[in-house]
C-alpha cells in the first residue's frame, strides 16, 4: 500500500472530513481547495472520490469565467495587500526655479517680519525672554486657546 493509499484511506474513511468534502463539492469549492480542507492527497483523490460516491458533476470551471460570484479565501491571505499602482502622469518639464536667496540673517531683535518681498524688515524691537518676539509680537504669534474659543 502506497503512502498516498494511507493518507487517502484516512481522510474517506473519516465520516466528518468525507461529509466536509461533500459539503464544499456541492458549494463548488475548487476540488485542490477541497483536498486541502480534508487532508486529501491530491485534487484527483478529490475528484476520483467524488466520482466513485456519485456525487453531482459541477459545470466546468471554463464556463464560470463569467459568473461573478466572489471567492471567499479559504484560510486569510498571509500576503499584504499589494500597494495601489501609481497613477502614470504624463511628464511635464520642471518648471525652473529662480535662484534660492541667501537665508536673511536673524536680527538681534524681535523677529517678526514687516511687509512683504522685496520690501520687508524685521522688527528690531527688544525680546521677550525666551520669546523670538517682542512683547507686542508674542501676543500677535502666541493665541491662548481661550481666547480661540471665545472668538
Ligand atoms: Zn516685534
Amino acid at each position: 500500500m502506497s503512502a498516498h493509499a494511507v493518507t487517502a484511506a484516512v481522510w474517506t474513511a473519516d465520516p466528518t472530513r468525507a461529509a466536509l468534502a461533500r459539503t464544499l463539492w456541492d458549494d463548488g469549492v475548487q476540488a485542490a481547495d477541497i483536498a486541502r480542507r480534508v487532508g486529501a492527497p491530491s485534487k484527483s483523490a478529490v475528484v476520483g472520490y467524488a466520482h466513485r460516491q456519485r456525487w453531482p458533476p459541477r459545470p466546468s470551471p471554463i464556463g464560470r469565467q463569467t459568473e461573478a460570484k466572489p471567492r471567499v479565501p479559504l484560510r486569510p491571505s498571509r500576503k499584504p495587500p499589494a500597494a495601489p499602482k501609481p497613477v502614470l502622469r504624463p511628464k511635464v518639464a520642471p518648471t525652473p526655479r529662480p535662484p534660492a536667496l541667501p537665508p536673511a540673517p536673524l536680527p538681534s531683535g524681535c523677529q517678526y517680519p514687516y511687509g512683504d518681498k522685496p520690501d520687508w524688515r524685521w522688527c528690531h524691537a527688544p525680546v521677550e525672554p525666551g520669546r523670538p518676539y517682542c512683547r507686542v509680537h508674542v501676543a500677535v504669534c502666541y493665541v491662548r486657546r481661550a481666547s480661540l474659543v471665545a472668538a
